[in-house]
């Protein structure tokens, strides 16, 4: 059985890029047809996000002169990753697999037929992953490679160099739709789901038209999302900071009792300098521990699946 894909393709003012990359678009899913990756019923959604130029009017106008494109709008702009979610949501029970891309040209669209290769070979995911940043400007380059080590670090865990091209089978997306949180970040959330997964690598080119709705502003405001809406490892930090304070300021006392004994010091120093050092650290150490419920009183709001089962041995 060949599956049938949706590519989810989010859209915001794109006016300039849509009438180039639509029918390239159009030409790769008639290529995967030919060669029988992918079966004859699939199609094209674009997902505008409020756009505010005429990118809903050239995607109504590409889905009147051909069947394969379809369109949503969502009623305001809400950003890429509410824009893909709704689309993969949309498409989720009509479809076999879907591959979310930009439409802007950067991601190389041959990939996808690696894509659903690596799918017929049993993978629920494949995340699209950029070999080399050759194209990007080295601001762009260290910014962005900048901002996968922060994320890892602060206990995010997501693909290096992946950004949003990857294949979703539509089993995982009834699972993913269970997440019900509102601040997304899909890279992070999709590894969470589970199931087999796996990469294909491909070049990324620069920008066919228009510019980037991501200028550092937004990809430190992306990074500080994904780090907050994932981890509790920054709270779990300032605890960590709240001993290490208590460490210092253990010193810190001995050094200034050790003053006062050798008379190096004027009247009250010594016990001021008690005082700052040992409520500094007990208000870090306290802080850390209301930061630890707060933490677990996050991932409760969350309300994530606690489990997913992937197989079984009955039919359900
Ligand atoms: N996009 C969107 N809503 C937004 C911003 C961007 O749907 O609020 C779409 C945009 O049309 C594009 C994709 O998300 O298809 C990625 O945006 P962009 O190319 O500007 O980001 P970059 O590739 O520079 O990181
Ligand atoms: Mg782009």
């Amino acid at each position: 059985m060949k599956p049938t894909l949706y590519i989810v393709i989010p859209c915001y003012n794109e006016q300039e890029v849509l009438p180039i990359t639509a029918p390239q678009f159009l030409e790769q899913l008639q290529r995967m047809q030919e060669k029988g990756l992918v079966s004859a019923d699939s199609k094209i959604l674009f997902v505008n996000d409020g756009s505010r130029d005429n990118t809903w009017e050239i995607i109504t106008g590409l889905a009147k002169e051909n069947g394969t494109f379809i369109g949503i709008s969502q009623s305001r702009n809400r950003g890429h990753q509410n824009a893909v979610l709704a689309g993969l949501m949309e498409v989720k029970d009509r479809c076999d697999i879907t591959i979310s891309i930009d439409c802007d040209g950067q991601d190389d669209i041959s990939a996808m037929e690696r894509m659903v290769e690596e799918y017929r070979n049993g993978h629920e995911v494949v995340y699209g992953v950029r070999s080399s940043r050759k194209t990007d400007t080295f601001f762009k380059r260290t910014t962005a490679q900048g901002f996968y080590k922060l994320l890892n670090a602060m206990g995010a865990e997501v693909v290096y160099n992946h950004a949003d091209y990857r294949l979703i089978s539509a089993k995982v997306l009834q699972e993913l739709a269970n997440f019900k949180e509102v601040n997304l970040f899909l890279r992070g959330m999709v590894p969470l789901v589970g199931f087999s997964s796996t990469a294909v690598y491909y070049e990324r080119n620069e920008r066919i038209a228009g510019k980037s709705h991501y200028p550092l502003g937004k990809m430190l405001g992306l990074a500080f999302d994904g780090i907050t809406s994932l981890s509790v490892k920054p709270l779990r930090l300032i605890a960590a900071l709240g001993f290490a304070m208590a460490l210092i300021s253990f010193v810190g006392v001995i050094w200034a009792v050790l003053s006062k004994i050798f008379g190096q010091t004027v009247a009250g120093w010594t016990s001021i300098v008690f005082v700052v050092c040992l409520f500094c650290s007990i208000q870090l150490i306290c802080l850390g521990i209301i930061g630890e419920y707060i933490g677990k009183i996050y991932m409760e709001v969350k309300g994530r699946p606690r489990y997913i089962i992937s197989e079984r041995t009955e039919d359900e």
